[in-house]
């Protein structure tokens, strides 16, 4: 059963007059009826949303391999992807989401070459694919929920439970002539579609001359690597496998029996069979790491394309690398951060959220510790701001005309190909605006909740003001010592002593009832 929220009928969706050839598309009207743009990267374009149904949106997002622990650069796509799907539910759609769980068939190559993660996993840790797989799917989930994301909303399937779909795609590519066998499997013969490689601009022929300099260096990088490792009984570089066969002197854990023999599915097929067998034969977005823009996406589009004869998505979003050093954060690389790593630290996870909201999905985005103890801090401070907000309008919200023009600034940035770093620059204006009403401030911050999700309805505990009374012993002496130098007036001495607790982390108040501290930093 598919998990759907229910809609309010505040934002029932309607239809707009958008059409397009061969197809109707149509957008529901929202409340504020703002138009939503979104870079399509099959155009290289801004191009305004308008779904195939109407009032209903359908997404897939490429999973992440569950052989080991997804670093902090693996969930970067993921909350990309959940501010396309927050921005669509602000306008009124139903959203239909898939992010599956690639657990099987991922080489160590995207070119189809060396061993299969799964079963590296599994030796690494001296235990079964089966198991590497449930560790690190339950892992990766937890870290998403970490990260503010409501997963009853998402369907996460796995490609081992989609066996029979990727058969079935295979068998009809190779009814239709696009296949062809060698020692080790059936390949998709890339001749045999004129279109491949329009995703991003890539033809094999601009790689091979060199002329890729139009796209991003390291999509090309990615591309050039295939070529690279192009295997001699492949008819053409980029052509990839459908299905591999077991190999003959050693035995898989996972492997299955097909039309062609035991073996296992080739990584790409699986997205195209969970996208048909879950979302339909055309949807409406699909989204990755712009590193699946070369050979993953170009192949899920030959797969899929190929089985239906029309195209199967309308629009191709792509995020860019969390780098350290300016480099990918990658575990080939070695340079791994977890997002275990940062809450070690005592920081919140959601500082990774609000860290990841500073930049615009499209640019990588550098990750530094001191650059993350900044964003850490701003979260705090901004959940301190929003704390008071709720405090002072005791959890009312006021809507106003004066609110309203805000609140439709802030949604066109938004719907300005999700404008993340422009629209927490307004929050921030919006909750210093000392003309505002704290009840306004509050009906701001539920529209910037619904689309940027920072918790900013319910900030964390550390954003609340408290008696000195809850703190460690050693913070209430310091807090004790200040008030009495204050009662004699050594106001050189109570200056000491609020450094002294600034440097604790802690900031201290005075208010008529005694002083009240807030967490402004891990101690
Ligand atoms: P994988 O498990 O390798 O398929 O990766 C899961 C997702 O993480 C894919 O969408 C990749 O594009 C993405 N990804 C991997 N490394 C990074 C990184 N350093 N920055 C951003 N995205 C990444
Ligand atoms: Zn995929």
């Amino acid at each position: 059963m598919w998990p759907f929220k229910k809609r309010s009928p505040a934002n029932a969706p309607g239809t707009l007059p958008h059409t397009s050839p061969g197809t109707s598309l149509s957008s529901p009207s929202s409340s504020l009826s703002l138009p939503l743009f979104f870079t399509n990267t099959l155009s290289g374009r801004k191009e305004q949303f308008a779904s195939l149904k109407p009032g209903i949106a359908t997404m897939y997002s490429c999973g992440f391999t569950v052989y080991s622990q997804a670093h902090i650069g693996n969930i970067r796509p993921y909350i990309f992807s959940d501010l396309i799907a927050r921005t669509l539910e602000a306008d009124g759609y139903h959203v239909r989401r898939v992010i599956n769980i690639t657990d099987v068939g991922h080489l160590v190559s995207d070119a189809d070459e060396g061993e299969d993660k799964m079963e590296m996993g599994a030796k690494r840790e001296g235990t079964t694919a089966e198991e590497i797989a449930s560790r690190y799917t339950n892992l990766f989930l937890q870290d998403l929920k970490q990260m503010n994301m409501n997963l009853d909303e998402i369907l996460f399937p796995r490609a081992t439970h989609y066996i029979q779909e990727q058969i079935a795609m295979a068998k009809t590519l190779e009814q239709k002539g696009y296949t062809y066998r060698t020692s080790d499997g059936i390949y998709f013969d890339t001749s045999k579609f004129p279109d491949y490689g329009k995703l991003g601009g890539i033809s094999d022929e601009a790689l091979k001359q060199g002329s890729a300099e139009t796209i991003h260096d390291q999509i090309a990088l990615a591309g050039r690597t295939r070529l690279k490792e192009h295997t001699s009984e492949k008819r053409n570089p980029a052509d990839f496998a459908l299905w591999k066969f077991s190999p003959r002197t050693t035995k898989r854990q996972q492997e299955w029996s097909s039309p062609w023999g035991l073996g296992f599915p080739g990584w790409h097929l699986e997205c195209s069979a969970m996208v048909r067998a879950l979302l339909g034969d055309t949807i409406d977005i699909h989204t990755g790491g712009i590193d699946h823009i070369p050979v993953h996406h170009n192949n899920e589009i030959a797969q899929s394309e190929g089985v239906l004869g029309h195209p199967f998505v309308h629009y191709w979003m792509h995020c860019a690398f969390l780098t350290i050093d300016g480099q990918k954060i990658s575990k080939s690389i070695g340079n791994t951060i977890y997002l275990s790593d940062i809450t070690e630290r005592g920081y919140h996870p959601l500082a990774l959220r609000y860290f990841f909201l500073q930049a615009h999905y499209s640019s990588s985005l550098s990750f530094t510790w001191e650059a993350f103890a900044g964003a850490s801090e701003a979260l705090q401070r901004l959940w301190r701001l929003a704390a008071n907000v709720q405090h002072e309008s005791k959890g009312e919200a006021k809507q106003s005309g004066k609110i309203l023009e805000c609140q439709k600034k802030f949604i066109r940035l938004m719907h300005d190909d999700l404008a993340t770093p422009q629209g927490v620059a307004y929050l921030w204006e919006i909750l210093r605006d000392e003309d505002l009403s704290p009840k306004e401030k509050n009906a701001f911050l539920q529209t910037a909740e619904a689309h940027l999700g920072l918790s900013l309805l319910a900030p964390p505990e550390s954003a609340r003001k408290r008696k000195p009374e809850e703190l460690p012993d050693d913070i209430q002496d310091l807090v004790r010592d200040r008030e009495k130098a204050r009662r004699v007036q050594d106001y050189a001495k109570s200056d000491t002593l609020r450094e002294k607790l600034k440097n604790r982390g802690y900031l201290v108040e005075d208010s008529p009832t005694g002083p009240l501290l807030t967490l402004i930093s891990k101690n």
